[in-house]
């Protein structure tokens, strides 16, 4: 069976998430930005944390950690990245892009999305896939150590998954990425949409699937023509575009 997936809000605009396998009863926590709505999300279905996983080092996807192993009744298995055990919490099982990570019976494998940070890992599970700050609802991560081109090899390497993988990320900046979206290709009916359905159906709504997310992230639709003449880019390659994006993006 695959994962049963639940969206935790944390914080004030963050994003965790309980990964749940109904066969072992394993459950993962991805990213820790604070304990106590995650400890309830646990409680409200009687779920036992088995494992944490980390997408990167930032404080506000990992700083909850030492209060949640505190509000839990057995040890977790932390894993994170092996490029970034340095600056993560403690980890117990250090990983690799490429890897394969159990929850349970339901195997994951390590992506490398480096851009936001550099050794920035997203999981990807059949039907679901942990993207931390690289491919977020209806837009993408900042820049803060790796480039452009770099996030652009990241966010490919999402769009490889199978279409129907819902794509879950760490943050909720679904009103400004639709104000960016909009003004990149105003007539994209499919951005409002996404925008309307979070907003009567909640958290759980905020995050599609791969397919969706092309239809209506703007960052992914750097491949189109119609956007590089957008963007008065006719002819430049899919990777100047997403970087002129990018920077529009940090400019809006
Ligand atoms: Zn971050
Ligand atoms: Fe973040």
């Amino acid at each position: 069976m695959p994962l049963q997936v639940i969206t935790v809000p944390c914080l004030k605009d963050n994003f965790a998430f309980l990964a749940h396998d109904p066969d072992s009863g394993a459950t993962a926590v991805v990213d820790v930005p604070e304990a106590a709505p995650i400890l309830k999300a646990l409680d409200d279905r009687g779920w036992r944390a088995t494992d944490v996983l980390l997408t990167h080092h930032h404080a506000d996807h990992v700083q909850g950690l030492a209060a949640l192993q505190a509000g839990l009744a057995a040890p977790v298995r932390v894993t994170g990245a092996a490029a970034d055990a340095h600056r993560l919490p403690p980890l117990d099982r250090a990983v690799s892009p490429g890897d394969s990570v159990m929850v349970g019976g339901v195997e994951g494998r390590v992506i490398d999305v480096s851009g936001h940070t550099v050794g920035h890992v997203a999981y990807a599970f059949p039907g679901v896939a942990f993207t931390g700050d690289s491919l977020m609802a209806l837009g993408c991560g900042r820049l803060f150590e790796g480039t452009a081109q770099m996030m652009w090899d990241s966010l490919m390497r999402l769009a490889a998954l199978p279409p129907d993988t819902r794509i879950c990320s760490g943050h909720d900046y679904l009103d400004g990425n639709l104000a960016f979206a909009r003004s990149v290709e105003p007539d994209n009916a499919a951005a409002d949409a996404r925008l309307t359905h979070a907003r009567q159906k909640g958290a759980e709504a905020v995050h599609v699937t791969l397919d969706e997310e092309r239809a209506s992230n703007p960052f992914l639709r750097a491949v189109l023509p119609e956007v590089k003449a957008a963007l008065g880019l006719a002819g430049a390659s899919d990777s100047e575009t997403f970087a002129e994006l990018r920077r529009r993006k940090d400019a809006f």
